[in-house]
Order: structure tokens, then C-alpha cells, then sequence
């Protein structure tokens, strides 16, 4: 048997949310490799011969658990199996996929990837957000509250701009330095923001707020992780800020 790392994108939770090369590669593996954001009911797609094996990562040490993956994928690998390496969401979207394809291109595995719902998307369709608009958002971006240098933070303020809508992934704790970061930068306090927590499970919720109350509501409101923020600034609203600006220097 020749050794295989499928990287497969589970989408937010719920298995009829997967696709159906993601569900047969499921259960097709011998080893089935799994974090803290995949749900029971797609382990049970696994066959009941296939090893399951938990691999953590919370929040935090993020660094030593990705290198104890790194360590079990490799033995893996190099013992012909056919690993099927679960992602929340998309492997590729914040999935760390390109340490573990490295891996896999070392020692000249076969390397398949499945593409699943990321978190952003799937939230934005439960709650009915679009995220571009004909006349209002032409941009999407998604982008992160934590870098991998936790002293420089995304540049936030050239992404949050007139006619785009920006997803945050992993940005809870980040609130307050998002929020400051772009009302330095002329981004009005007015501006819609919403929290999507837990989308795609039971326990789902949408906290809306304002750009200028967005870490006191999320603080209020305990808003917790897994968590998408939205900001929308569309372009009507800066067309707002402007004519306010021009009618105080009148
Ligand atoms: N590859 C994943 C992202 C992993 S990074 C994807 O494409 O969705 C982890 C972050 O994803 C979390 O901090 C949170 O911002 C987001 N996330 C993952 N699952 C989520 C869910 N069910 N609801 C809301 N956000 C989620």
C-alpha cells in the first residue's frame, strides 16, 4: 500500500456540510487524523477499522502542537498509510496546510486536497450576510485577528476600506486592538460589525454591534471562540462620512 495525506476541508461542523469526495475519502482512511473543531458525526463516517486519533489545538500553544501533528503524520507516512487529516472549514483558508503538504512532498507521498465551506462562508449564509453587494461592497477579504508574530498585527486599516466586506478569523481576543486600529484611521464608529459564533452548530449566535462599541459588546455579550467578525463598510457609509465632514467645514 503506498502512503496518501488527504488534507480535507470539513466546512463549520454539520456533515451534510461536506462534500461528497469528503465523506468517501472519510471512509476510505486508515488513519484519521482530527482537532477540537470537527464534530462527532463526521467521525462516524470513518470506517470502524480506521484508527482516530485527536490531535488538540486550542488556542494557545499552538506551535508545539502543530509540531507533535507533524511527528505523527510523518511516522504515518512513512509506515504506507493513508492518512486523512481532517481541517475545519478549508485546509487552505488559516489550515496550516502548507507544513503538512511539505511533509507529505518529502517523502514522496501521494497528496490530495478537499476543499471545504470556510467558517466566513458558512456563517455569511446562515445569517443571511452578503458578502459583496452590487452597488454597496465590492470586495471580500478575509484575514486574521493573530498573526504568527504576536507583535505585529495585520495591517487592518488597509483592508477595512469604502465597498469591502471583511471576515476576521480567530480575532475574539483581538477586539479592542481592531477596533482602536481602525477608528485611528478614519473608519466610522458607526459601521455594522457582527460576531458569528459557533456558526453551523446547535449553540449558533450572532452578536451585531458598531465598529466604536465592538470590545465593549463582545465583553458584554462574552463573546467566545470559534467566532468570524464581520465588518461591512459600505460604500453609502463613507459617501455619509464625507458629506458630514463637508457640512462641519462649511
Ligand atoms: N480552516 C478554517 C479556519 C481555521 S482557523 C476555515 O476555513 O474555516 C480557526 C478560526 O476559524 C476560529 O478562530 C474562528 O475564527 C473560525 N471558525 C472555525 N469554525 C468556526 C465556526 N463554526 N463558527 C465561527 N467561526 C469559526
Amino acid at each position: 500500500m503506498s502512503a496518501k495525506l488527504s488534507l480535507i476541508g470539513c466546512g463549520p461542523g454539520a456533515a451534510d456540510l461536506l462534500t461528497i469526495r469528503a465523506s468517501r475519502r472519510i471512509g476510505e482512511a486508515d488513519l484519521v487524523l482530527f482537532d477540537r473543531l470537527v464534530e462527532p458525526d463526521v467521525l462516524e463516517l470513518a470506517s470502524p477499522l480506521a484508527e482516530k486519533r485527536y490531535v488538540g489545538k486550542g488556542c494557545g500553544d499552538g506551535g508545539r502542537q502543530q509540531a507533535d501533528i507533524n511527528c505523527i503524520l510523518k511516522e504515518a507516512l512513512r509506515d504506507g498509510r493513508h492518512v486523512v487529516r481532517l481541517k475545519s472549514g478549508d485546509p487552505m483558508v488559516f489550515g496550516r496546510a502548507a507544513e503538512e503538504v511539505a511533509i507529505a512532498v518529502e517523502l514522496e507521498a501521494e497528496i490530495e486536497i478537499v476543499p471545504g465551506v470556510t467558517a466566513a462562508l458558512a456563517a455569511a449564509a446562515e445569517n443571511a450576510i452578503t458578502v459583496t453587494e452590487r452597488m454597496e461592497l465590492q470586495s471580500f477579504v478575509v484575514t486574521t485577528g493573530k498573526s504568527a508574530d504576536p507583535n505585529k498585527d495585520p495591517d487592518w486599516s488597509n483592508l477595512v476600506k469604502p465597498g469591502v466586506c471583511v471576515a476576521f478569523y480567530m480575532s475574539v481576543a483581538q477586539a479592542w486592538r481592531i477596533q482602536t486600529a481602525l477608528m485611528a484611521k478614519g473608519v466610522p464608529g458607526h459601521i455594522a460589525t457582527d460576531w458569528i459564533e459557533n456558526s453551523g452548530r446547535p449553540n449558533a449566535r450572532r452578536v451585531t454591534s458598531r465598529l466604536d462599541r465592538l470590545a465593549l459588546d463582545a465583553r458584554k455579550q462574552g463573546v467566545s471562540n470559534p467566532a468570524i467578525l464581520f465588518i461591512r463598510y459600505p460604500l453609502s457609509a463613507a459617501a455619509g462620512q464625507l458629506s458630514a465632514q463637508q457640512a462641519e467645514q462649511a
